[in-house]
């Protein structure tokens, strides 16, 4: 079983060493021919150079990159000058986000949500950048209501996003529900499935709760057993992901995006492993 779009997200590293340990996992990543790899982005610009740096870094060994880029306490002029920067440089994707601000960040700033930066997008840059938004498959946790975010979703698509990247999940029921009542909106951009691989248990569970992700209690409790059995935790979470994702694709998720974590050995596992797997397709 094999996707063509499939994509790898990294983070922007803070040192020259791991600047160099990323170049290593890129390498070893590229060899998975990925459609594109992304770079995320602080928000309240804290990561702003070494998303660039890092995209630009990617962009020279011949692959394809796309920096993240969020709104939240930004302002107008300042998004436009970084959109230029894109632009000089042939930057032609981007995900598109609100973004987090870091806690005791002020705030302020000249956008509330990632549909009014889609909007601010288009308005600068016509069709240049191939654009891409996020969607909550288990509800953001900020959203009022499922049915508001749903909205949310709706106002980003008509913002003028290209496709998505869903938050990562371990119930594959929840994204194809979420996809369900895209299509009665009648929106139908691709919706790619946000993998994150399963390493570290400690590291999971503090991701989740702050990102809203559920962990099946049956997942949590068997990860709980191993302890630090770090190879049983990998092993386990390879089984557990792996399945996941044939039945996504087998049920139309159009590609898949792998939270990396700059690391390559758990996306490389995963992707032999789902290439071994017959496609049900
Ligand atoms: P939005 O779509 O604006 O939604 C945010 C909240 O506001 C939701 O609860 C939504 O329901 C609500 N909302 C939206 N519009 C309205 C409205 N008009 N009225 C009322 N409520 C509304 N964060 C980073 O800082 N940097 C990154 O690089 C980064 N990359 C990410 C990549 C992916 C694929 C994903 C899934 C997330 C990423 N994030 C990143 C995290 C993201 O910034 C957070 O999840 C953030 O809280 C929401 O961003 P958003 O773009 O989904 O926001």
């Amino acid at each position: 079983m094999e996707t063509d779009n499939f994509s790898i997200e990294f983070f922007p590293p803070k040192t020259a060493e791991g600047a160099e340990k990323l170049r290593a996992t890129r390498d070893k990543l590229a060899l998975l021919k990925p459609k594109y790899f992304s770079v995320t982005f602080g928000a309240g610009g804290s990561t702003q150079q070494g998303t660039l740096d890092t995209v630009l870094d990617i962009k020279q060994a011949g692959h394809v990159a796309a920096p993240h880029l969020s709104c939240v306490g930004a302002s107008r002029e300042s998004l436009r000058a970084i959109l230029k920067q894109f632009q000089s440089h042939g930057i032609d994707r981007v995900v598109a986000l609100r973004g987090d601000l870091p806690s005791g960040y002020g705030g302020g700033g000249e956008f509330r949500y990632a549909s009014e930066l889609v909007e601010f997008i288009r308005a600068e840059t016509g069709d240049w950048f191939h654009i891409e938004v996020a969607a909550y498959p288990e509800v953001h946790p900020q959203a009022r209501s499922p049915q508001d975010d749903l909205q949310a979703f709706a106002r980003k698509v008509q913002a003028g996003a290209d496709a998505a990247i869903t938050q990562y999940f371990y119930n594959a029921d929840a994204y194809f529900a979420f996809m369900d009542q895209t299509r009665k909106l009648g929106l139908d951009v691709p919706v790619v499935a946000g993998i994150m691989p399963i390493t570290n248990y400690s590291q999971l569970m503090r991701f989740s709760e702050m990102c809203g992700a559920e962990i099946p209690r049956w997942i949590r409790l068997k990860l709980a057993s191993f302890g630090d059995d770090s190879a049983s935790i990998k092993a386990f979470g390879l089984d557990v992901v792996s399945e996941m994702c044939v039945r996504l694709l087998n049920g139309g998720a159009p590609g898949l995006h792998f939270y990396s974590m700059n690391q390559a050995a758990a996306t490389t596992a995963l992707w032999e492993r789902l290439s071994a797997a017959p496609s049900a397709r």
